[in-house]
């Protein structure tokens, strides 16, 4: 990514702050939170007593090693796996008090994830593929609402929706896959490595995406990165390793897209 763009990203992000809109208000709280997954015999600690806090409509990167527990962070926040230890509020909703059932619905109500894959279903087109969260989520309609239709048209794929994945550009494929998360309206995006199968034309106008939906529409949206500038496209930047949040100085210098 060029100097200027880097530098448009920084002050883009400052300029859609939290701060500055007046969310302060925590929408993700994760206290002494500990993960370990057990497999046969072998116990490995992904999450070692981690503390975050993130506000309404802030963007936040998170940046660290292969293996030191970002995604396992992710799962957790958004339901997907359970604690072993700490709290985890999220929405309002304690997620390390609740069950299967409860992380379903948090899933459905509240979070959405966007992968590196973008795990489209083949022989669905783009709108379909968007439609299956709807029915997932119990709702069943044919036609996209208005303010939906203004984020079809942010993401560029308007356009597009009468195509298969295959007939897609990987860029597209992904502004898809990121339709598809934000058709039930969650109140957070967690982001895995979205720009991870993308070249850096590509990567650009995903992040510039992330970016103006967070700044628009208000979305809090939790982002995993190996990409120093990526990051720059948060608030700001949250560093792990080893299942902690750490300093910036306790981490190597992450890679460039
Ligand atoms: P990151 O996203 O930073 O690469 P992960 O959260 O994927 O890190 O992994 C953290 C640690 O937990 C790693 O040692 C990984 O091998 C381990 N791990 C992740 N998922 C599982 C799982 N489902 N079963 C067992 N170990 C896992």
């Amino acid at each position: 990514m060029s100097e200027a763009l880097s530098t448009t990203a920084r002050s883009a992000a400052r300029e859609s702050g939290a701060s500055e809109s007046g969310a302060t208000e925590s929408i993700i709280s994760v206290r002494d939170l500990r993960k370990t997954y057990q497999t046969g015999k072998v116990s490995v600690e992904a999450l070692r007593g981690v503390n975050l806090e993130v506000r309404r409509a802030e963007f936040v990167s998170i940046v660290g090693p292969s293996g030191s527990g970002k995604s396992t962070l992710f799962h957790v926040i958004g339901g997907l796996t359970p604690a072993t230890g700490g709290q985890v509020i999220v929405a309002g909703r304690d997620v390390s008090k609740v069950g299967d059932a409860g992380r379903t619905r948090l899933r459905r109500d509240c979070v959405s994830f966007v992968f590196q894959k973008f795990n489209l279903l083949p022989n669905l087109t783009a709108a379909d593929n968007i439609r299956t969260a709807l029915y997932i989520s119990g709702r069943t309609q044919d036609g996209f609402e208005k303010d939906f239709r203004e984020i079809l048209d942010l993401l560029g794929i308007s356009g597009r929706l009468n195509h298969k994945p295959s007939e897609l550009s990987g860029g597209e494929q992904q502004r898809v896959a990121i339709a598809r998360a934000l058709a039930t309206r969650p109140a957070i995006l967690l982001a895995d490595e979205p720009t991870g199968n993308l070249d850096s034309r590509n990567s650009l106008a995903v992040l510039d995406i992330l970016r103006n939906l967070n700044g628009r529409f208000g979305q809090t949206i939790l982002m995993i990165t190996h990409s120093s500038e990526a990051a720059a496209f948060g608030h700001r930047i949250v560093y792990m390793s080893d299942g902690r949040i750490v300093d910036r100085a306790s981490l190597q210098k992450p890679e460039a897209i």
